[in-house]
């Protein structure tokens, strides 16, 4: 029993049966023992019927079965597995070895169960093979070892003993993997084809031989504007203008099998006419037979618009191009000119041809030539399609050099390699050069606000600085970088501010020129610093920017000012106490002499001598008493006894004063005063003082003629006039007479005995009565005083 199959010796042991009556219930056939064995091994002696096995039907009289199957199983190109009645495998062939990636050891007395996955297992044994004895392709899964499961299809056929007992089963296993692999690849594809031709977004029809649409896609209704009814079996032919069809035709895509794009018309339902790109292929048999043909259809109308709409748009373009404004040329990648504009030649004064083919470079101004042959290189290998405008000068043909911001554009073909360089250029010469003279000037004011010695600055509408010179950051004691863009009134001391506002808003509003503002800057050490100011509005386009500034320090003519004062008023005290000491020895003197005046025994000669020192002793007095009205003044200590006074009276105390004088020099007196003046306030006393000061110049300088006090109401004010016919005082020397000690020129032979402080003292007087004296005059005809008083 050297050949017995395994599973034969097994069940011998086990059954411990001598012979076994093995009744198979499946057939060569079901076992898929192909004819060809059968009959090659038809000569073998086995050893299966011989020892009493036997199979159903006849066939096993007529062969060797034992050694049939031993071959078959051996051989099998299918993995066999046997199983003893617990579903242990106890015999299997070579080809289960490889399947399952186990040796003998593994594989001996394995459960069954444990070759496939759980579920697949649970399907296995649903199919309930036991009761059916047997049961053909299963498609499941099989687990090969260190790999797992793969599809397998198997055949199961329950072997039963004596007393239809199972005492176990053969298993034939197929590994379908590669099948099913190629099968769902191939179910795939046809799945993928099947989309494409009904979602394809061109349209496709299919012919039959005779050129009959058979079948078409969703998107050849759409676009043929037709349903099923107007497509099958519709001849191609009609779906196209006779002379279309005639260009189709004429292509001889029977014999070549295969055309693309054939750019051609169809026509729609509604005999509309659209354009399409066909491409056609044609269908044939194993015999090389034309069995039909597939039509692949594209629309394109709308890329034929879009190409007519660019053939137009190119065409403008090229228009413009030529027609532009500016020069605009094309460059090849080395920088050889493709194509220039009109304006180009224009502004170079070459021609067309002259230019093309040239490099670029040949019109660049010398200087320039290798720096601009270097950053266009640069570019070209940048790769990007705009660098942004750069200034470039060439020279025209007649030698003049123009100066251009260039604008290259750079196209690429598909690799990104450039391909052209567009370039608009736009003509600055005139520009420059406005620009030039324009930097020289502003540099001029520049250099002399940088230089100037007076602080400068400007601010912008809102007062913030926008520039300070050097002499203002030191006036402020603060740089330039620290104080730019912030408000010029914060570095101002707090009474300066209100001012400042109101001098900003009014150069604003006047758009005028302010000159000699006094304001006090605040140092960056905190002390004030004393500055007059000049402001005029900035403008720009006609309207307000800000303001233009200059600033004085004044802090030192402060100081002279002060010292002056004090010096004055040293003065001042000094000439109060020199007149307070003179005036005491003068009042006895002239008391004596008056005694000598009169005395009727003293000598004529002696009474004499007596009135001229009595003259000059009132002179003196007089000197005196202005000296001390001047200090009284300088130091705001002069009195005055403010009443309301009827002026008739004031008026009639000067005249009374003097009448002698008047008629000594027989001069005519004049009096011109209304009769119900209203009253005023004033101080009477040096009211009168005033007119009998201004009469008695008026009669000193006055040698013919008449002398005229006149008087009016006017504009709620009290006029007071006095007018003289004498020497007068030249124009620029009516403003003067009023400062202290000033004498006009009054000839060489007049002896003016006065003191020159008279209308001084008038002036500073009629102020403190809140009125204003001025006079006016001409020289050799007389003067007229005038006295403004609020009434
Ligand atoms: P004084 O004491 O010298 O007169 P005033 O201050 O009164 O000083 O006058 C100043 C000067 O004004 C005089 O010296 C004279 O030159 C000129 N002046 C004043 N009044 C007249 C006038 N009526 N006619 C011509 N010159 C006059």
């Amino acid at each position: 029993m050297k050949n017995e199959p395994d599973i034969v010796k097994k069940l011998r042991e086990e059954e411990k049966i001598g012979q076994l009556n093995i009744k198979s219930q499946c057939s060569y056939e079901q076992l898929k023992i192909p004819e060809e064995t059968l009959h090659e091994t038809s000569d073998k002696t086995g050893t299966f019927l011989e020892n009493g096995l036997e199979t159903e039907g006849d066939i096993g009289e007529l062969f060797d079965f034992g050694e049939l199957y031993k071959i078959l199983f051996e051989t099998s190109a299918v993995a066999i597995t046997l199983t003893d009645e617990n579903e242990r495998i106890v015999s299997w062939n070579k080809y289960a070895e490889e399947l399952f990636n186990m040796n003998e050891k593994e594989l001996y007395m394995r459960p069954v169960n444990t070759l496939y996955p759980v579920e697949e297992w649970q399907k296995i044994r649903a199919e309930n093979v036991r009761k059916k004895g047997i049961k053909y392709r299963i498609e499941t899964r099989m687990i090969r070892k260190n790999e797992g499961p793969f599809e397998v299809e198997i055949s199961l056929c329950v072997l039963k003993g004596s007393g239809g007992k199972n005492v176990g089963s053969i298993g034939i296993i197929k590994d379908i993997t590669k099948l099913k692999t190629s099968e769902r690849k191939f179910k795939e594809s046809e799945e993928r084809y099947k989309t494409i031709f009904e979602n394809s977004a061109v349209a496709i029809t299919l012919t039959d031989k005779n050129e009959r649409i058979v079948s078409w896609n969703k998107y050849a209704e759409d676009l043929l504007g037709m349903n099923k009814d107007d497509l099958y079996m519709k001849p191609v032919e009609s779906l196209y203008p006779p002379e279309e069809w005639k260009k189709i035709r004429s292509e001889n895509v029977r014999q070549k099998g295969m055309q693309q794009s054939i750019e051609t018309k169809i026509l729609k339902k509604n005999n509309e006419l659209i354009d399409v790109d066909l491409s056609l292929s044609v269908l044939k048999n194993h015999g090389g037979m034309v069995i039909g043909s597939i039509g692949v259809i594209n629309d394109i109308t709308y890329q034929k618009w879009i190409k007519d709409a660019l053939e137009e748009s190119e065409k403008k373009f090229k228009q413009l191009y030529e027609n532009a404004p500016i020069p605009y040329h094309t460059l090849s990648p080395n920088g050889e000119i493709t194509s220039v504009n009109e304006k180009w030649c224009k502004t170079l004064k070459y021609t067309k041809e002259e230019v093309i083919g040239k490099s670029i470079f040949d019109f660049v101004i010398k200087s320039e030539k290798k720096s601009a042959k270097t950053s266009f290189e640069k570019k070209i290998l940048e790769k990007k399609s705009y660098t942004g405008g750069h200034e470039r000068t060439y020279v025209t043909k007649d030698g003049e050099e123009r100066i251009f911001i260039i604008h290259d554009y750079f196209s690429f073909d598909n690799d990104k390699n450039v391909m052209s360089v567009h370039t608009t250029m736009e003509d600055i010469t005139q520009r420059r050069q406005v620009w030039d003279r324009m930097m020289k000037s502003e540099e001029k004011y520049r250099v002399l606000a940088e230089t100037s010695a007076d602080g400068v600055l400007t601010t912008d509408v809102l007062g913030r600085l926008t520039y300070v010179n050097p002499s203002l950051e030191k006036i402020l004691g603060r740089r330039k970088g620290k104080i730019l863009a912030t408000l010029f009134r914060d570095y101002l001391s707090e009474s300066s501010v209100y001012l400042f506002q109101q001098v900003f808003l009014d150069v604003r509003k006047k758009e005028k020129k302010m000159e000699n503002i006094g304001l006090d800057v605040i140092h960056d050490g905190g002390y004030e610093i004393p500055i007059e100011a000049n402001i005029s509005p900035l403008k720009k386009d006609g309207s307000f920017i800000g303001i233009e500034c200059t600033l004085r320090d004044i802090s030192e003519r402060k100081k002279i000012e002060r010292e002056l004062k004090q010096s004055e008023k040293l003065r001042t005290e000094f000439m109060n106490i020199a007149a307070h000491e003179l005036k005491s020895p003068v009042t006895p003197i002239k008391g004596y002499l008056e005694l000598i005046e009169s005395d009727k025994d003293a000598d004529e000669k002696i009474r004499n001598w007596a009135s001229i020192g009595m003259r000059n002793a009132e002179r003196l007095m007089h000197l005196i008493n202005d000296i001390l009205d001047v200090s009284r003044l300088d130091t705001d200590t002069m009195r005055f006894n403010m009443e309301k006074c009827d002026l008739t009276e004031i008026f009639d105390d000067a005249i009374e004063d003097i009448e002698p004088d008047i008629e000594n020099k027989n001069l005519i007196f004049i009096k011109k005063i209304p009769e119900n003046l209203p009253k005023i306030v004033c101080d009477k006393y040096r009211l009168s003082q005033v007119l009998k000061n201004l009469l008695g110049n008026s009669i000193k300088f006055t040698d013919y003629g008449s002398i005229t006090l006149m008087a009016e109401e006017k504009e709620k004010h009290l006029f007071i006039y006095v007018e003289d016919t004498g020497i007068g005082i030249s124009s620029d020397e009516t403003k003067r007479i009023f400062t202290k000690f000033y004498q006009a020129y009054t000839g060489e032979d007049r002896k003016n005995e006065g003191t020159g402080l008279g209308l001084f003292i008038c002036k500073e007087i009629v102020k403190k009565h809140n009125g204003e004296i001025w006079a006016e005059s001409k020289v050799g005809k007389g003067s007229k005083f005038t006295i403004k008083l609020p009434i």
